[in-house]
């Protein structure tokens, strides 16, 4: 009898095994179409006519004679017109400091610190659920700038030391709303798989003067793994891939985090998003899936990281081995995910 491959995550170290033997194909993972239908039909207090269901929007983007204008709710008016809307989260994982908090109050020690940030919600489109799969490119667009207006404005708190920004798509990968809706968390440290993805990066440079991501570009954009590719962003399944039909956008132009990307790239990132999820969506038949984006703010990591969005599609579900273990069984190879996406996407 032949064998799994064992492959080496190049990055955070850790093996996976690619279940070549009995690998399986895609569309093995397509749930039937009624998995959702049990979502409570209650109010939603993301649609439009019930912001008062949540606190005051910290952006909002209107548009007024043909142009996006940006906005907060303020004075207890809430907004009715917005095209996006970004509020705090109800029962926020990290909330804001007490007004005049010092950092050093915030981080007691090395191993004690209080859950001090920001937890927001964004949400995404007006109508329920249209999702970044279906959306207008425009709206998408929009979503894509109020992630990043969003940001900006977070990292020049003395406190934040970093900004998730993700995406639950599904019950099963955690989405308790069903409105179309990302999340931005702000927190004062850097979490450990971007420390460790830093760590990677910095000894790669230190060896061999170059990005290991802008490395990963070069070879994979001719390589099997190749999902997409163009102008400004390449799309690959990773060599070790953990999660089946995982894939990562990364932008060939090498940036730490994607603050300065111009309005044309923003465009074409949009559109990448849009046409991977959607090649995703109609391949496994909507499947649930997180995405986040993996970044740095820290000057030092400036040559040996390279920020990049991550689609974890959750098809397989992570038991005792895993779990306790920390090694990955992958039943779809990202060669064949990869050959898939690429199909679909062209087709
Ligand atoms: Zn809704
Ligand atoms: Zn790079
Ligand atoms: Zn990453």
């Amino acid at each position: 009898m032949s064998h799994n491959e064992l492959r080496k995550d190049f990055l955070l170290g850790g093996w996976v095994v690619i279940a070549t033997e009995r690998a399986r194909r895609p569309t093995d993972f397509a749930k039937r179409t009624d998995q959702n239908a049990n979502v409570s039909a209650s109010v939603c207090p993301l649609c439009p006519g019930n912001e008062h269901m949540t606190p005051p929007a910290v952006l909002i983007y209107r548009k007024v004679n043909g142009q996006i204008v940006r906005e907060k709710d303020q004075n207890g008016f809430r907004h009715k017109d917005w095209l996006i809307r970004c509020v705090p989260n109800l029962y926020p994982a990290f909330a804001p400091p007490k007004a005049e908090t010092a950092i050093e109050e915030i981080m007691k020690n090395d191993s004690f610190a209080l859950a001090v940030g920001h937890h927001e919600v964004l949400i995404e489109s007006r109508v329920h659920d249209v999702h970044p799969a279906d959306a207008e490119l425009p709206q998408l667009v929009n979503v894509v700038n109020a992630y990043f207006d969003r940001m900006r404005e977070l990292v020049e708190k003395p406190y934040v030391k970093y900004v998730s920004i993700f995406r639950n798509h599904g019950q099963q990968a955690g989405a308790s709303l069903t409105h179309a809706h990302s999340q931005l968390i702000a927190i004062p440290f850097v979490p450990s798989t971007v420390a460790a993805e830093i760590r990677a990066g910095a000894h790669f440079w230190r060896k061999n003067r170059e990005c290991i991501f802008c490395d990963l570009i070069e070879k994979e954009s001719i390589g099997p793994r190749l999902v997409h590719q163009n102008s400004d962003f390449v799309v690959i399944t990773p060599y070790a891939s953990k999660n089946p039909m995982e894939f990562w956008i990364i932008p060939r132009k090498h940036a730490v985090n994607p603050l300065n990307l111009s309005q044309s790239e923003t465009e074409t990132f949009a559109q990448t998003l849009r046409s991977t999820l959607k090649a995703l969506k109609t391949l496994v038949n909507d499947p649930p899936y997180n995405y986040g984006i993996h970044l740095t703010i820290d000057k030092s990591a400036q040559d040996c990281y390279h920020w990049h969005l991550e689609v974890l599609p959750k098809l397989a579900i992570w038991a005792g081995f895993e779990k306790s273990t920390g090694v990955y069984i992958n039943t779809i190879p990202p060669e064949t995910a990869a050959r898939e996406l690429r199909k679909t996407i062209e087709s």
